[in-house]
C-alpha cells in the first residue's frame, strides 16, 4: 500500500449538524477526540428536542412535497446511483474524515469501508422499481391489491465501530424506499456522514429528505425515537440501549423498531479442519478485526482437543505481530480503541475474570504508540467454565475466550448463549456436523468454515434474541422500510 498516508490536521472536518442542506452550528459541548493520537478534533453542538423537531418536520415536508415518493421510483434509482458515483469519485476525501475519528486504519477505509458503502447505495438503488405488491385471488367482482408505501420520515441511529458503513446500512434503504430521515451518528464519530448528505444533495437528492443532527443518546436519540413524525426507526448499538429505543418507540407510536444489538458470537472448531493455519487465520481476523469493536466479532472459541494445542499456539505467534499504528499511517492495519473509557472497560473485564480463575495465555494490555493513541494488543484467555463473564459478556475489545471440548454434544452446549444470537462459526470437513450447526444455533448468521460477512449486500444480518429485532442489508431491509397497504376495490 502507498500513498495512502496523511496529516490528520490537513482534513477540513465539517462540524455541525446538517439541516435542510445546510452545515449548522450551535452551543458546542461535546469533545470530539481522535482514537489516534488523543487530540481533540472539534467542539460539537447537541440536537435537543427542537432541533430534532425542526429536521423531523423538515423532511417530512420535503418527502411529501419533492415528489421523492411519488415519483416513478426508477428516478429515485438514478440519483442514488449518482450518489454511489460521487462516493467513489471521493473516495480519498471521504476514507480521510472516517479515520480521522474512528477506528478505522486509511487502508481499511480506502479498501473496505469507502468501496463497500458505494456498493450498498447501488445495491438498494435496483429495489427501488423491483418491489411492487400482489394481486391477491378476490372473486370476480372485486379487486385485492396489497400496495408498499414509504413509512413518511424514518430515524436511524448509528454507532461509532463504522461510522459510515452503519449509517448507510439505514438511511440508505429508508432513502430508496421513498422516505426521508433524520440520523443521529455516534457523538465520537460525527463528520464522515455529513460529507455523505452533502454528496447526496450533489447527486439531486432533494435538500432535507436527509438531515443529520449530532449529539447525545439520552438527549438527541431519544428525541428521535420519540418524535410523531418519525414512523420507523432503525438502530445498531448495544442491547442495552437497544431496549430503550424500543421502549421509546413502543411509548410514542407504537412504531416500528429495526436493532442490531451485540453480541458473543462463538467459533467452533472441530478437529478435522484441515489446515490448522488456515482456521487460525479465520479465528484471528475474527476477534482482532476492528480491534475487536464489530457486533459480530467471533470473542468465544470452542476447540476440540485434538486440535486445541495446535491452534492455540498458532494464533498465540499471530498476537505477537500486531502493530499498533496511527490509523492515517498508511501501513497501519490495527484498530486503536475507539475512547479511554472503553479501553478500561475492555481491560477490567479480562482483569476481573483472571482474578476470578481464567488462566490468561496472552494479555491484553496497554500498547505503546509514538502517537498516542488508545491501543490494547489481543489477548487470550482459557477460561474456567461458563460462568466466567468473558464466556458471556460482550467485551467490544481485541479478546479471545477459549474452551476445550471432547464431544459434539459438549461443542454444541458451549456455543449457547443465555442472551446473545448474533452469529456463529463452525469449522469442520464434516458435512453432517455443518448442518447440525446450522439447523441447531440459535443465531442470526451461521458461517461455516469461513467467519464474516460478504463483501456484498445480498445477505441480510441480524440478530436472535438479545441481539436484535430485524434485519439490515439484503431485500429484508429494503422492505423493512415500507409498510404494506391493503386495498379492495369493487368492480360496480
Ligand atoms: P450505545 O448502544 O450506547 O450507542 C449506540 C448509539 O445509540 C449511539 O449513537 C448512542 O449515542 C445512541 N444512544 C445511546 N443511548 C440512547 C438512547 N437512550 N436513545 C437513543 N439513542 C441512544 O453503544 P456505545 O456506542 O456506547 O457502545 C457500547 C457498547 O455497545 C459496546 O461495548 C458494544 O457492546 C455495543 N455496540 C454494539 C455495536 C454493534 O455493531 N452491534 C456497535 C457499537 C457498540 P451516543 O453514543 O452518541 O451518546
Amino acid at each position: 500500500m502507498s500513498n495512502l498516508g496523511f496529516r490528520p490536521e490537513d482534513v477540513a472536518l465539517p462540524v455541525g449538524h446538517f439541516l435542510a442542506g445546510k452545515l449548522v452550528s450551535g452551543k458546542a459541548d461535546i469533545v470530539v477526540t481522535s482514537p489516534g493520537n488523543g487530540h481533540i478534533l472539534a467542539h460539537l453542538p447537541e440536537a435537543g428536542g427542537d432541533l430534532v423537531d425542526e429536521a423531523a418536520q423538515t423532511a417530512a415536508r420535503v418527502q411529501r412535497q419533492s415528489g421523492w415518493a411519488d415519483c416513478a421510483p426508477r428516478e429515485r434509482a438514478k440519483i442514488l446511483r449518482r450518489w454511489a458515483d460521487l462516493v467513489e469519485r471521493n473516495a480519498m476525501e471521504l476514507a480521510r474524515l472516517e479515520t480521522v475519528c474512528s477506528t478505522r486504519p486509511i487502508a481499511q477505509t480506502v479498501g473496505w469501508d469507502i468501496p463497500f458503502l458505494a456498493e450498498g447505495i447501488r445495491f438498494f438503488s435496483e429495489y427501488c422499481d423491483k418491489v411492487g405488491g400482489d394481486v391477491a385471488t378476490t372473486a370476480t367482482n372485486l379487486l385485492g391489491m396489497t400496495v408498499y408505501e414509504p413509512y413518511g420520515v424514518t430515524g436511524a441511529i448509528a454507532p461509532w465501530n463504522f461510522p459510515l458503513v452503519m449509517a448507510s446500512w439505514k438511511v440508505v434503504p429508508a432513502l430508496a424506499a421513498g422516505n426521508g430521515t433524520v440520523l443521529k451518528p455516534s457523538e465520537m464519530t460525527p463528520f464522515s456522514v455529513v460529507r455523505l448528505a452533502e454528496l447526496a444533495i450533489e447527486a439531486g437528492l432533494p435538500a432535507g429528505l436527509f438531515n443529520v443532527v449530532q449529539g447525545s443518546g439520552i438527549a438527541t436519540g431519544e428525541a428521535i425515537c420519540r418524535h410523531p413524525a418519525i414512523g420507523k426507526i432503525s438502530f445498531t448499538g448495544s442491547t442495552r440501549t437497544g431496549i430503550a429505543v424500543m421502549k421509546a418507540a413502543a411509548e410514542s407510536g407504537p412504531k416500528p423498531v429495526t436493532l442490531e444489538l451485540g453480541g458473543k458470537s462463538p467459533q467452533m472448531v472441530f478437529d478435522d479442519i484441515p489446515s490448522v493455519d488456515d482456521v487460525a487465520d479465520r479465528i484471528f481476523r475474527a476477534f482482532t478485526g476492528n480491534a475487536g469493536q464489530v457486533c459480530v466479532t467471533g470473542s468465544r472459541l470452542i476447540v476440540q482437543r485434538g486440535v486445541a494445542e495446535a491452534l492455540i499456539s498458532a494464533l498465540v505467534a499471530r498476537c505477537g505481530q500486531v502493530k499498533a499504528l496511527a490509523p492515517w499511517d498508511e501501513n497501519s492495519l490495527y484498530s486503536p480503541i475507539i475512547s479511554e473509557s472503553q479501553a478500561n472497560h475492555i481491560l477490567a473485564l479480562v482483569q476481573g475474570s483472571v482474578h476470578s480463575g481464567a488462566q490468561e495465555l496472552v494479555a491484553c494490555k496497554r500498547m505503546n504508540t509514538q502517537t498516542g493513541g488508545i491501543f490494547l494488543s489481543p489477548g487470550m484467555v482459557m477460561v474456567q467454565n461458563s460462568e466466567c463473564p468473558l464466556w458471556h459478556e460482550e467485551v467490544f475489545g481485541p479478546v479471545l475466550a477459549i474452551q476445550v471440548f471432547d464431544e459434539d454434544d459438549q461443542a454444541f452446549a458451549l456455543a449457547e448463549h443465555p442472551v446473545y444470537g448474533l452469529a456463529a462459526g463452525v469449522h469442520t470437513a464434516s458435512l453432517p456436523r455443518a448442518m447440525r450447526a446450522i439447523r441447531t444455533l440459535k443465531a442470526g448468521t451461521v458461517w461455516v468454515n469461513r467467519y464474516g460477512r460478504s463483501s456484498d449486500f445480498v445477505i441480510p444480518t441480524g440478530g436472535f434474541g438479545g441481539s436484535g429485532i430485524g434485519k439490515d442489508l439484503g431485500r429484508q431491509a429494503f422492505e423493512a422500510n415500507l409498510r404494506l397497504k391493503s386495498v379492495l376495490m369493487a368492480a360496480e
